[in-house]
């Protein structure tokens, strides 16, 4: 037997473990994972020299199509993406119509033709005609993800309409009889972030420390608290995004302990950047705020304790900001080319986590979480062929050169991808996303009995 492409010779990790030896790929699925003298030979031989050999990141947490077309987006944001060894995005949208099903149909369609990589959605709960079409919504859509937002004020620059508690209440109540559905919250209070943004706006202050203060971390933690009571009445799974309070993390373990299924996504600007950090300005203004250092190390210290067992971007890539108000700008950064540099860096290198805990978070979790496991997220024959080569030591600067804002711009990171194989098809090497790979990836949130 001859495979389509063999990678051999590399230190492959999965979120259980490494071993020295490859992985061989007929079509878009893996055949066999093995040592190297157990593996056939292939039409394509890649020798990884010792290299790392990741599953693909499955990125559940990005926005696109938000300021600049979808289309567009979706084309050269997941081109980024191949490039940051990312092959599977899951995009939170919304949209205000009364149905979801016409604007699923469109944002498939058009996906498809554009993507480099796999995507699906969750969408969110913008009024209260969503709640009731759940239903049919998994029905005719295959999305079991639904989120709700809290922390956007009533003139929020981007629109969102917050929930109620009564909202969160009845969509779990619904999604809790759903097999494999989930409910996500943007986890800040909004009674007190409104309240406190009208405080710090009368003192005059621009700086991005403002932002933050106008919603401590405590409006965090209480909503965290709040949502986990609601998931333990009802029984729905929940997905707590964007975890920026080091507070948050243990509550949701000792709920986990009372047998609540709840999951902690974090994102690495939470584990990198500081809003105090001199190289930043208001434009460094993202949703929830970036935090202090106490924050950030005590949200590494919740990695360690196993409390925070996902990785999301938040890749938002939004027209130029204006630097001009604080109050008004756009919150939102790109993060999709560096998410795996930064946690190499700081957290394999700088800290000594272990890699297959970094499989664990950012392809492992996400893919169950989400209801894609073990076709990704895994390293198993008959798995979909979606894998990253890295190199731990290759050290390069961050340059940003496409849309949205990076605030990562003359880092130097440490451990940067090489190739990233989607569904079998090498779409990043040398430097290079395939141009030609663009409209090749799938919509992996489609109704039950259509065959990928
Ligand atoms: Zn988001």
């Amino acid at each position: 037997m001859k495979a389509d492409l063999v990678i051999r010779n590399a230190r492959v990790v999965t979120h259980a473990g490494e071993f020295h030896g490859g992985v061989a790929v007929e079509g878009e699925r893996i055949v066999a994972v093995a040592a190297d003298d157990a593996l056939p030979n292939g039409t394509r031989e890649i020798d990884a020299d010792g290299l790392a050999l990741l599953p693909g990141v499955i990125d559940p947490h990005c926005h696109l199509g938000v300021n600049y077309p979808y289309d567009e987006d979706m084309r050269d944001q997941t081109a980024a993406a191949a490039s940051g060894g990312i092959t599977t995005i899951l995009l939170y949208i919304r949209n205000k119509a009364e149905s979801y099903i016409p604007f699923y149909e469109e944002r498939r369609a058009v996906g498809e033709e554009n993507v480099h990589i796999d995507f699906g959605f969750h969408f969110g709960i913008q009024r209260e005609e969503h709640v009731y079409e759940i239903p049919r919504i998994v029905e005719e859509t295959g999305v079991r993800s639904f989120k709700l937002y809290f922390g956007y004020e009533p003139d929020n620059p981007i629109g969102i309409v917050p929930a109620t508690d009564g909202w969160v209440y009845a969509t779990m109540r619904t999604v809790a009889g759903i097999p494999g559905g989930v409910v996500s919250v943007h986890c800040e209070n909004t009674g007190i972030a409104t309240w406190l943004k009208g405080e710090l706006m009368a003192t005059g202050r621009q700086d991005l420390g403002a932002y933050t203060e106008s919603r401590p971390a405590f409006c965090e933690v209480e909503t965290v608290q709040r949502m986990i009571t609601l998931a333990e009445l009802t029984g729905c799974p929940l997905y707590v995004v964007h975890t920026t309070a080091a507070g948050a993390p243990p509550l949701a373990e000792l709920a986990r302990a009372r047998g609540v299924d709840v999951t902690i996504e974090t994102c690495p600007h939470y584990l990198t950047r500081t809003c105090y950090d001199e190289d930043l300005d208001m434009r460094a203004k993202i949703s929830p705020p970036l935090r202090d250092r106490n924050e950030v190390e005590g949200l590494w210290r919740a990695i360690f304790a196993g409390q925070v067992r996902s990785l999301g971007s938040d890749h938002v890539p939004f027209f130029p900001k204006k630097g001009e108000d604080l109050w008004k700008e756009k919150p939102g950064i790109v993060s999709f080319p560096w998410e795996l540099p930064l946690l190499i860096t700081e957290g394999v290198h700088k800290r000594g986590l272990p890699l297959s805990r970094l499989v664990e978070m950012n392809s492992y979790t996400p893919a169950r979480r989400f209801g894609l496991y073990p076709r990704k997220g895994a390293l198993q024959p008959g798995a979909d062929a979606d894998l990253v080569l890295v190199d731990l030591d290759g050290e390069r600067e961050v340059v940003h050169a496409g849309k949205g804002t990076c605030i990562y711009e003359g880092m130097k990171l440490r451990g940067w991808p090489v190739l990233t194989v989607a569904r079998g098809r090498v779409v990043y090497e040398n430097g290079e996303v395939d141009p030609d790979a663009a409209g090749r990836g799938q919509c992996v949130t489609r109704p039950s009995g259509v065959p990928a």
